[in-house]
């Protein structure tokens, strides 16, 4: 059978320990037999960011940025003992800080459902999306011990040297002060990005902050995110039937545990850090979970949203079988096949990506699938098999 043809070449972003080898079985077994694959490949695993001073993950965001559609494999983010694993010239940066940074972009997490793994809130059918604010509020915050008593200001210098103050506290004992900032700016690709995404996955989007405590602060996001709203986005959400809504922080939290799902849940910083690890746990596993970073002018990088299991890594190299879930980096590869093939006009290459999907739902409902969800599947008499068997299982039924 004639293989599906590409267009544009999507960016590939390769990475690190368990999660790469997992790439490469997934392209050889999953997608080459059926796929005319066209990447433009980065090596993003660790010895070669090193190698490039870390110029690859660079150029990899570049290219995103140029051709629209990326997939990127789980990386190690260098700590103190990598430096020595790796022998590696500085501590490199986190890869996907690099990239959001230069994408201006919001990722969103997406919990794949299926029948055997139910999540631990009853009503919870359909997924829920977490997008996360990645800038400012306490995660850049300036902060200080108060000794003992005495006046902390708020002080504004415009660049005339005018001076704004705003007292914080008068204190008459120790304690404690923090200071933090946003950007109108940030926001206003926060907002964008959460509708963009919202039009193309056709869900509603729910934001919520504390805008009745934090009258300025929190005020600011609601107003940004209405009046980009209203300008840009109104006529299009009536368009999809989809719409826009906003609560208190509060209310969201009460009516998320009473909703069904099937919604995007924008949060600011420190919300979406909180809320994403509660969803992602009520909904059974990080390795069921799929990420996509979203540029307000429209660019995708998809990826898993776990890291590059380390421990199954070490008892791969020693010979040992191992049973790594490769579902969210499969679903990466998916994600961003059926983006380019929705930008290029490709249905056979929408199809496929559906079908790749289905074939890895069906082999897990069938009852096969690796150790971390036959640990906790509702089904009975589940079979575990091993990382390469999981793959092999479901190319059978992608043949099929
Ligand atoms: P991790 O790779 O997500 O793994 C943590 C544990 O979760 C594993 O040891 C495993 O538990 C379980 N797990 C995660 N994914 C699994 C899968 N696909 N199948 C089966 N079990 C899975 O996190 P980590 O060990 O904290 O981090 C390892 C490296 O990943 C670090 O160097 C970190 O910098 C990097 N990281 C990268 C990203 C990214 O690129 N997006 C994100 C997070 C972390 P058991 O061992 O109990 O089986
Ligand atoms: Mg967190």
């Amino acid at each position: 059978m004639a293989k599906i043809e590409m267009t544009t070449p999507l960016v590939e972003m390769d990475g690190d320990e368990m999660t790469r080898i997992i790439w490469q079985m997934i392209k050889d077994e999953l997608i080459s037999p059926h796929v005319d694959l066209k990447t433009e490949y980065y090596d993003l695993g660790l010895e070669h960011r090193n190698a490039t001073d870390d110029q690859v993950t660079v150029d990899s965001a570049e290219a995103t940025k140029r051709l629209g559609v990326a997939v990127k494999c789980a990386t190690i983010t260098p700590n103190a003992a990598r430096m020595d694993e790796y022998d590696l010239k500085k501590m490199w940066k986190s890869p996907n800080g690099t990239i959001r940074a230069m994408l201006d972009g919001t990722v969103f997490r997406t919990p794949i459902v299926v029948k055997g793994i139910e999540p631990c809130v009853r009503n919870w059918t359909r997924p829920i999306t977490i997008a996360r604010h990645a800038y400012g509020d306490v995660y850049k915050n300036a902060e200080m011990v108060v000794p003992g008593p005495g006046t902390v200001e708020l002080v504004y210098t415009a660049a005339d040297g005018t001076e704004t103050r705003e007292l914080v506290h008068e204190f008459d004992g120790p304690g404690i002060a923090q200071g933090m900032h946003n950007l109108d700016s940030s926001i206003g690709s926060f907002a964008r990005s959460c509708f963009e995404y919202a039009l193309d996955t056709k869900q509603d989007v729910w934001f919520a902050t504390k805008d009745t405590i934090s009258k300025k602060y929190d005020h600011r996001f609601k107003d940004l995110f209405q009046e980009i709203y209203d300008a840009e986005y109104a006529e299009r959400f009536e368009a999809e039937g989809i719409e826009y809504f906003y609560t208190l922080i509060d209310d969201a939290v009460a009516r998320v545990m009473k909703a069904d799902g099937g919604f995007i849940w924008a949060c600011k910083n420190y919300d979406g850090d909180v809320m994403s690890d509660m969803v992602s746990s009520a909904f059974g596993s990080l390795a069921m979970m799929t990420s996509v970073l979203v540029s307000p002018q429209g660019v995708y990088e998809y990826e898993a949203a776990h890291g590059t299991v380390q421990r199954h890594y070490y008892k791969h190299l020693k010979g040992e079988e191992t049973s790594t879930n490769s579902v969210a980096t499969i679903f990466a590869w998916t994600g961003a096949l059926r983006k380019r093939g929705e930008l290029d006009g490709l249905s056979d290459l929408v199809a496929f990506a559906d079908r790749l999907e289905k074939a890895t739902l069906d082999t897990i409902e069938a009852g096969e699938m690796t150790g971390d969800l036959a640990r906790i599947t509702s089904l009975e008499n589940p079979t575990a098999l091993s990382t390469h068997g999981f793959i092999l299982a479901i190319a059978e039924r992608l043949r099929a």
